[in-house]
């Protein structure tokens, strides 16, 4: 089955890919023709998904193409920050979307914080035969003191998932993709598609 994902990450990307089961084959926006930026004006993360996707399909129907097209959207909820970043995790520091900036932003404003609760959500958006469905996963965990790690990318280096002690920067990607709030959503949502294919 082919699907668009609707999302210019490059990190997302390299994990839903390892996540989906043999027989799905992805496609990029690029590949499809959307090379701009799509608009996250939303006031939540889900709404984000939401326009996102929807951007992709409607783009797709002008071009009298169909597919089904998905879209991740996630973000950082730190308790103690009332929930922010939240819907702006990418541009907490700047619409520079800087990993780096972002990080050092977090530990800055948790400088004193013994309160250290955070979880990471996502929300998947899938548009298929012109109907719209919702998967949602979501990780929880503690921030760190100091950046620890290399892979991954985005707060990776910054959050340690329960039960672990080292960060999400510091697990093998196959230990990640099996806990994080990606994989809890990229699950539900093949589930359904498998579902649908029966
Ligand atoms: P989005 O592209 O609007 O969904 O932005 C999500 C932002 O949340 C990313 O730029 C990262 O900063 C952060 N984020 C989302 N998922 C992850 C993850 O798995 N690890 C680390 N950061 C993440």
């Amino acid at each position: 089955m082919e699907l668009l994902f609707a999302s210019n990450n490059k990190n997302k990307l390299k994990e839903i890919s390892a996540l989906l089961p043999k027989g799905y084959i992805l496609r990029g926006l690029q590949e499809v023709g959307i090379t701009q930026d799509i608009p996250e004006t939303g006031a939540s993360i889900k709404e984000n998904s939401f326009l996102k996707a929807q951007y992709a399909y409607n783009f797709l129907k002008t071009k009298n193409k169909t597919m089904p097209v998905f879209v991740d959207d996630s973000g950082l909820e730190v308790e103690i920050l009332n929930n922010a970043p939240g819907v702006y995790s990418a541009r907490y520091a700047g619409i520079e979307k800087n990993d780096e900036a972002n990080n050092k932003k977090l530990l800055q404003a948790l400088k004193n914080a013994t309160n250290r609760k955070a979880r990471f959500v996502t929300v998947m958006t899938l548009i298929i035969n012109d109907e719209v469905f919702y998967f949602e996963g979501e990780v929880k965990g503690t921030i760190t003191y100091e950046a620890r790690g290399h892979n991954g990318f985005g707060y990776d280096p910054l959050f340690i998932p329960q039960g672990y002690r080292s960060t999400f920067a510091e697990l093998p990607a196959d230990t990640k993709n099996a806990i994080s709030h990606r994989g809890m959503a990229v699950k539900k949502l093949t589930a359904f598609l498998e579902l649908l294919q029966l």
